[in-house]
């Protein structure tokens, strides 16, 4: 878990729905209930990530390395070079997105909601594969975050 000094400040000011402003803080405190996070309190389940079936699933990995989410974050198009988007640890990522924040999308106007928007859709899709046995379609996430940009 990062240190709670590392914790930034912006994410209180985004213009997000409160629970997205925790999810948010949730993510980067690395308290989501990822399959790491779980069997590290000692539940006996799969360690596997549900989108790629390749790698242990953890905060970096669902929402930066998974090829599924690149998948995703291809589609966007961030101002910066994607080896730069990529590179460090998850807070790293966070900060360089936040510090690049201006996304090459027309449909882009709140950058910073958007990227905790798509994280949002993300994990709500990873949820849905392992609790509804959904089949895994980056489609479907930005479908969805693409309608949940509208109400920003
Ligand atoms: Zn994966």
């Amino acid at each position: 878990m990062h240190p709670r000094s590392k914790i930034p400040h912006w994410i209180w000011n985004l213009n997000l729905m409160t629970k997205l402003n925790f999810f948010l803080w949730l993510v980067i405190r690395n308290a989501l209930l990822t399959c790491e996070f779980l069997i590290a309190r000692r539940m006996e389940i799969s360690n596997m990530c549900c989108l790629c079936n390749h790698n242990r699933e953890n905060i970096d990995h669902i929402f930066k390395s998974c090829l599924f989410v690149q998948g995703i974050w291809d589609r966007i198009k961030f101002n910066c070079p994607t080896s730069l988007l990529f590179e460090g640890d998850f807070l790293s990522w966070i900060e360089t997105v936040y510090k690049n924040y201006k996304i090459n999308c027309k449909i882009f106007n709140s950058p910073m909601e958007k990227f905790a928007i798509i994280l949002w859709n993300g994990w709500i899709h990873r949820n849905q594969i392992v609790f509804k046995k959904i089949q895994p379609n980056p489609f479907l996430v930005i479908e969805k975050a693409t309608s949940n940009f509208q109400n920003l």
